[in-house]
């Protein structure tokens, strides 16, 4: 009897709509934007680690491969690594013996760090690369390479001078935990004073 007289029953029964309840999702214990996983916690691809493994056994034309490949998978996505790869991969092809092949991988890695502005890699990784090529009596390719970075690097080619990025170069592991590959002071990406990023596979490593 309730309503009588007054409030008429409605004829359409209207569904109840309720909020929509989204599930929470919790987020993934990941490090912050920006911020590289430590080491241990980066899923390495085997072929990286396999990479390093050739190098450190002497297996140099194996290695470039290797390196090679992921040079150009890391080219086409973009990938802020490339020109390590490059650059790595020009190194194990000059150690096979593979000079000229050598060659056209180091400059390609040069040229996308000049591309890109990155002023400070490029001094680093050229002085690196005419030392080393200097080292194995490789005169005129080291003259090339500094030929080259005389017009890629605004200012010019310094050929010594300390190292640019690190105030005070921090002890680190010689190799990579995750991937094997070798860690410089000098090349690597500092997060802060005591954390270098890999430039092979992104691993996070304390310094001392
Ligand atoms: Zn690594």
């Amino acid at each position: 009897m309730f309503r009588r007289g007054r409030r008429p029953v409605r004829p359409i029964v209207r569904p109840i709509v309720r909020p929509i309840v989204r599930p929470v999702v919790r987020a993934v214990v990941a490090p912050p934007p920006g911020r590289p996983m430590m080491a241990g916690q980066q899923n390495v691809p085997p072929a990286l680690r396999r990479a390093n493994e050739l190098m450190a056994a002497g297996q140099y034309a194996g290695a470039a491969e290797i390196f090679e490949q992921f040079a150009r998978g890391a080219q086409v996505r973009g990938g802020p690594r490339a020109p390590q790869f490059f650059l790595q991969a020009g190194r194990c092809r000059i150690l096979a013996g593979q000079v000229p092949a050598g060659m056209v991988l180091l400059k390609q890695g040069l040229s996308i760090l000049a591309g890109r502005g990155d002023w400070p890699h490029l001094q680093n990784a050229s002085q690196r690369t005419v030392a080393e090529l200097n080292q194995r009596g490789l005169v005129a390719e080291a003259a090339e390479i500094e030929a080259y970075l005389q017009q890629a690097i605004p200012g010019g080619f310094a050929p010594a001078g300390p190292a640019a990025g690190v105030a005070q170069p921090r002890l680190l592991p010689t190799n990579c935990p995750d991937c094997g590959g070798p860690l410089r002071a000098d090349e690597v990406e500092w997060t802060d004073e005591y954390t270098a990023v890999c430039q092979f596979c992104g691993s996070a490593v304390r310094a001392e």
